[in-house]
C-alpha cells in the first residue's frame, strides 16, 4: 500500500523530551527541571503584556521594529541585523532551513542542545556530534570535524546541561578556525548569567559567517511566551526573513518583549540573585558529596557517582515534590540538572539531597 512519505530526515528526528512540570499526587511541586526564572518576568512586563488585550484583533507589526530597536538600544547593536523569533528555537530554525539541506552536514558538540539534530533532521541534513573534553566545547576537535561538506556549527555558550564555558579567547580561536562558508551559531540562551559575557556580540560584529541566538525564556522569566532573537552578517539576516512567516509574533509577544528588555533593574536583579543562589548551591552540593562545576548559567549540573545514586536520588527528590531533570540524553547518565532557584528553593533541594545521602 503506498502512503503519504514525509521528507528524508523527518522520520530520524527522537520527539524533544522536555523537563516535567508535575508529579501526580503531589500539589506544593518545586520544579527545577527546566531553567525557568524562580522570580517570572518584571512588573513592566507584565503590565505591558495587560495594554496589548485592547489590541488583540490587530496583526501585529511585520518588521518587529519597536524590539529591535530596543533590543539594539540596550545591547548597542544594529537593529537592522536582528530578526525575532518564536522563541530562539524558531531563529534556530530558519538558520538550519536557510543554510543546510539533503548532503550536508551541522555540527553539535556532545553535551549540546537536542534542538540541534532536530532541526538539522528536520532540514534533512546530517548531524554530526562532536566530543567535548572534560564537559567542555573542544575547540579543537570542532575544527578538526569541520568537512567539506559542513555547513553550519552550533556551540551552545554557557553550555547546557554543563554550565560550562569557553573562555573569550577560545571562542575567538574558533571563530577565526571556522571557514568562511561554513555559519558558527553561538546559542547565547544563558549570556545573562555569565559575568561580563556579551553573548558572542563582539565576533559577530568581527565576522561574516558568525551570529549569535538570545531568548527572552531564561533570564528575563518569559519562557511561557515564546521569544527569541538572532544578531548576525546583514546578507545572513537578510535570507533568515525570507523564510520568517511575516506574523510570527504576536503584538503581545512584541510589546511584552520590548518592556522586558528595557527594564535593566528587574534583569540586574534576577542576575545577581541567581549568582549569589549559585553560589551557594554549588558550595553545598559539594559539601554534600556530590561533584559539580562551577556554572556560569541558571543551573547547575550534579554528578553522582553512579547513574543508579543518580536515579535513586531523583525519585527521593520527587517524594519530596522536587523535580529535577535526568540528563542521560545529554550524556550525563549519573547526572541531575538542577535550575537555581530562589533562596529557599536551593535550602530546599540541597536538604532533600542531604537526606536521601544519609539513608544510603
Ligand atoms: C532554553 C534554551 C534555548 C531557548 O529556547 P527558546 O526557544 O528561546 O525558549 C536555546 N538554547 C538552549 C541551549 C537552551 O537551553
Amino acid at each position: 500500500m503506498s502512503r503519504p512519505k514525509p521528507q528524508p530526515g523527518i522520520t530520524n528526528i527522537a520527539l524533544y523530551k522536555s523537563g516535567e512540570s508535575g508529579i501526580p499526587g503531589v500539589s506544593d511541586v518545586l520544579k527545577l527541571s527546566a531553567n525557568e526564572s524562580p522570580y517570572g518576568p518584571s512588573e513592566k512586563a507584565k503590565d505591558a503584556f495587560s495594554k496589548t488585550v485592547a489590541n488583540l484583533h490587530r496583526y501585529p507589526a511585520t518588521d518587529h521594529a519597536g524590539l529591535r530597536a530596543a533590543i539594539a538600544e540596550v545591547h548597542g547593536l544594529d537593529a537592522a541585523r536582528i530578526i525575532c523569533g518564536v522563541g530562539s528555537d524558531e531563529v534556530l530554525q530558519f538558520i538550519t532551513q536557510c543554510y543546510a539541506g539533503p548532503g550536508d552536514e551541522a555540527i553539535y558538540t556532545e553535551h549540546g542542545f537536542s534542538m540541534y539534530p532536530i532541526l538539522t533532521h528536520a532540514a534533512g541534513a546530517t548531524p554530526v556530534c562532536v566530543a567535548e573534553s572534560g564537559r567542555q566545547v573542544d575547540v579543537d576537535k570542532v575544527l578538526a570535524a569541520i568537512t567539506g561538506k559542513t555547513r553550519i556549527v552550533f556551540i551552545t555558550n554557557p553550555g547546557n546541561p554543563t554550565g560550562t564555558m569557553l573562555e573569550a579567547a577560545e571562542l575567538a580561536r574558533l571563530a577565526r578556525g571556522v571557514p568562511e562558508n561554513v555559519l558558527l551559531v553561538l546559542d547565547g540562551a544563558y549570556a545573562e548569567f555569565a559575568d561580563g559575557f556579551d553573548g558572542g556580540a563582539a565576533l559577530v560584529e568581527a565576522h561574516d559567517n558568525v551570529l549569535m541566538t538570545r531568548t527572552f525564556s531564561k533570564a528575563y522569566g518569559l519562557g511561557g511566551l515564546r521569544i527569541g532573537w538572532g544578531y548576525g552578517p546583514q546578507a545572513i539576516i537578510d535570507v533568515l526573513n525570507r523564510v520568517r512567516q511575516p506574523f510570527n509574533l504576536s503584538p503581545t509577544q512584541l510589546a511584552t518583549a520590548e518592556a522586558a528588555v528595557r527594564d535593566r533593574d528587574w534583569l540586574d536583579k534576577v542576575v545577581g540573585n541567581n549568582t549569589r543562589n549559585r553560589a551557594w548551591l554549588v558550595n553545598a552540593l559539594r559539601d554534600a558529596g556530590v561533584e559539580c562545576d562551577d556554572s556560569h548559567a541558571n543551573f547547575v549540573l550534579a554528578r553522582f557517582a553512579s547513574e543508579d545514586e543518580a536515579a535513586g536520588c531523583d525519585a527521593a527528590l520527587r517524594k519530596d515534590g522536587i523535580i529535577v531533570r535526568r540528563v542521560g540524553g545529554y550524556g550525563f547518565p549519573e547526572g541531575l540538572r538542577i535550575t537555581v532557584g530562589d533562596e529557599s528553593a536551593c535550602r530546599r533541594v540541597v536538604h532533600a539531597i542531604v537526606q536521601h545521602k544519609g539513608t544510603l
